[in-house]
């Protein structure tokens, strides 16, 4: 190929990087709520309200009440898929903060589109986000469940996920808070003594020994009491504290009718706890209060230091009987509010403090104190910062990384003592075919890894788009493959890759061995036409980025010339057209080595063009290489070796069939005759670098 087409191929392909691609419409959420959208996003819903707020959304009614809201992605995160494009996934979120449904309407994802199958388990994916809490990743299913497109997944339900938390948030539903907050609105039944087991009421039992203690300690042994002692051991005060505001807490004391009755006459923003009590010492005698008669002297709140009295319009005595059951069973028991201007806080811990005054010429006042802080069960606390996609990615496949970690060391070292291998010929037959089994096999049919020019787009566009650089190491296993095929490209050509690495290219090759030793006849094309026919490969390489990053092919048809989602991530189960495609590239491989990869293969292409600026020449060569001997060059299964003896780098596999040869003191004819000569007293034989 002439170094000037190859540059205008080049520059047509960065030129192509900027255009635009192909957009969803945001805005009309209601015009994509199809019923089938629905039936998805929230089946059973009775009525929709408008679109509205800001993010925007849409209420779902049901019995009159609003029970959810539905929302689209596209609408308020925009999120990018792999193409650069956002994706539509439109979902639904009660007010609880759990998802309803999810469906994607539209996207250009490009290995979802077209796969019929990957298509119906995206649905299945996104579908089983019903009913999980947001605050919640159990039962997730893992976005391998779309194998072949765990980024556009992953990428999918972070994006529902974050936009359900933004539409809760601004609407002051869910429990999604940005500090952490009281919940004052849940509810689930509790008993008192669950209560008292949860810590959500806390009790302290005074005896007339402990008040008797406390007043000689303060040396007031002689000071009169208006309830006087009794024996050491008697009951002199047990009394029980405990915010009340929560519902669940004021609401299983009560009763959620009565809890809402008596917040409403509690004075406005005052948070409210309650105090109960049993013995003879009465904590709201109304005969004690402070000076000005508008404070109780025999209780108090303390926080952070600071007393806080309670005042008489703030205190409502709640009704009991004997033989009640919970704080209706106690002797005494009242709510008391704490007004906005106390600067009580009730997140933070707080004492009770129930004063005991003596009269006499000194007047003395004991504290008996009971600590309290509201049960974490009780407070909304914010979401922690979700871990990013690309880390949960790389968190989750950590086998897979080692794995092929492992693989790419050894391959490093198979070049690095390639010299070496090569002269076993049997062992770098065992070694070469083991690889490209594992290649094809693990790398490909399991982990779903296969280099494409989808992914050539993709890193090239990737700077000058807006996708974040996270969104693309969210394919740990490909990222890895790309940087390794990258500087190996540099370093040693495009035969690393194509040679080792593809697990097409190792399909079609291990098959060819197959057809070979069967019999199957093959087919060299001239010289001539083996260079025509590589043409194909740099002209898919210009025309697929083209089509598909231009409004041109917006669904990324072209892409399907590579038969890689088809035979490798699908394993030959999509729809027969495809399949045909593949197979008859294959049957063609059977026959002509490689084919696919020679003429056609957009990537290899790509990878071709690269290989110009590689830095190293692994493959030996003699001054004989060419003229007068041609053994290499019938050696090479594609024919990468000119008639001259040269090695087009850019066509070759590194399969190193050629440097078995080359090693072959029974087959290089120099070598044979070096032999002889040697066995006659002459030198070693003359190695030169790839001419
Ligand atoms: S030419 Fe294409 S199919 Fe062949 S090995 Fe290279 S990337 Fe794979
Ligand atoms: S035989 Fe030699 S030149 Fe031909 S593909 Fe293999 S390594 Fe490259």
């Amino acid at each position: 190929m002439k170094s000037g087409c190859r540059s205008v191929i080049c520059v047509v392909f960065m030129a192509l990087v900027f255009a635009s691609p192909a957009l969803a419409e945001k805005g009309k959420l209601r015009e994509r709520l199809t019923p089938a959208v629905m039936a998805v996003v929230h089946p059973g819903a009775e009525r929709l309200g408008a679109e509205e707020g800001s993010p925007p959304a849409i209420a779902v009614y049901q019995g009159g009440k609003i029970v959810a809201y539905v929302f689209s992605t596209l609408d308020i995160v925009a999120a990018l898929g792999y193409t650069a494009t956002p994706f539509d996934a439109i979902a639904g979120v009660d007010l609880k903060g759990r998802i309803t449904g999810a469906k994607v309407v539209f996207h250009n994802e490009p290995y979802i589109l077209n796969d019929t199958r990957r298509e119906r388990l995206l649905d299945t994916f996104l579908a089983r986000e019903a009913g999980r809490p947001l605050r919640s990743s159990a039962d997730m299913l893992p976005p391998d469940f779309v194998a072949g497109a765990t980024v556009s997944a992953r990428a999918m339900r972070a994006a529902v996920a974050a936009s359900a938390r933004l539409v809760l948030r601004a609407r002051g539903a869910g429990g999604m808070v940005s500090v952490p907050t009281l919940d004052a609105d849940s509810f689930n039944p509790m008993s008192w003594e669950e209560l008292l087991a949860t810590g959500a009421i806390s009790r302290r039992r005074i005896t007339s020994g402990e008040v008797a203690t406390a007043l000689a300690a303060a040396g007031a042994s002689e000071t009169t009491l208006d309830v006087p002692l009794g024996r050491p051991d008697d009951l002199y005060v047990e009394f029980m504290a405990g915010l009340f505001t929560p519902r669940a807490i004021g609401g299983n004391l009560l009763g959620l009718q009565s809890f809402e009755e008596y917040l409403r006459v509690m004075p406005f923003g005052a948070q409210v706890i309650f105090v109960a009590a049993n013995g003879p010492y009465d904590f709201l005698d109304l005969k004690h209060r402070s000076a000005d008669g508008r404070r109780f002297a025999r209780l108090r709140v303390v926080q952070n230091g600071q007393a806080i009295d309670f005042e008489r319009d703030g205190i409502r005595r709640l009704p009991t009987r004997p033989g009640g059951e919970g704080v209706r069973g106690q002797q005494h028991a009242a709510l008391l509010a704490l007004a906005p201007e106390t600067g009580f806080d009730p997140l933070k811990p707080w004492r009770l403090e129930l004063l005991v005054n003596g009269a006499g010429a000194a007047p003395v006042r004991v504290a008996f104190g009971l600590d309290y802080k509201i049960p974490d069960f009780h407070v909304l606390m914010p979401e922690p910062p979700p871990v990013a996609a690309w880390v949960e990615a790389w968190r989750d496949n950590r086998l897979n990384i080692a794995i092929l970690a492992v693989l790419l060391s050894l391959l490093t070292l198979i070049f690095v003592f390639q010299a070496t291998l090569v002269r076993f010929r049997l062992a770098h037959r065992l070694v070469r075919n083991a690889f490209l089994v594992v290649v094809l096999v693990w790398l490909g049919w399991t982990a779903g890894v296969q280099l494409s020019i989808v992914n050539a787009i993709n890193y090239v566009r990737g700077p000058f788009s807006e996708v974040d650089i996270g969104f693309y190491l969210a394919e740990p296993l490909m990222v890895m493959v790309a940087i390794y095929t990258l500087v190996s490209v540099v370093l040693i050509g495009r035969g690393v890759f194509c040679g080792w690495l593809c697990p097409f290219g190792a399909l079609q090759e291990l098959l060819g061995q197959l057809s070979r030793a069967l019999g199957v006849p093959q087919w060299q094309p001239s010289a001539q036409l083996e260079k025509r026919l590589r043409i194909g490969k740099y002209i898919a390489a210009a025309a697929v980025p083209a089509l598909v990053i231009t409004a041109i092919d917006p669904s990324a048809v072209s892409t399907e010339i590579e038969p890689f989602k088809t035979a490798i991530i699908s394993k030959f189960t999509r729809a027969w057209p495809y399949v045909l495609y593949a197979g008859a590239l294959l049957a063609i491989g059977l026959a002509c080595e490689r084919a696919y990869c020679r003429f056609l293969c957009p990537l290899g292409g790509v990878l071709a063009v690269l290989d110009r600026l590689h830095l190293i020449d692994l493959l030996k060569r003699r001054p004989e290489c060419g003229n007068p001997c041609h053994l290499c060059e019938r050696s090479c299964p594609v024919g990468a070796i000119e008639t001259t003896g040269r090695i087009v780098t850019a066509e070759c596999f590194q399969c190193l069939d050629c440097q078995v040869e080359y090693f072959d003191e029974a087959r290089c004819p120099p070598l044979v005759r070096d032999a002889k000569l040697r066995g006659a007293g002459a030198p070693a034989p003359v190695t030169v670098g790839n001419a």
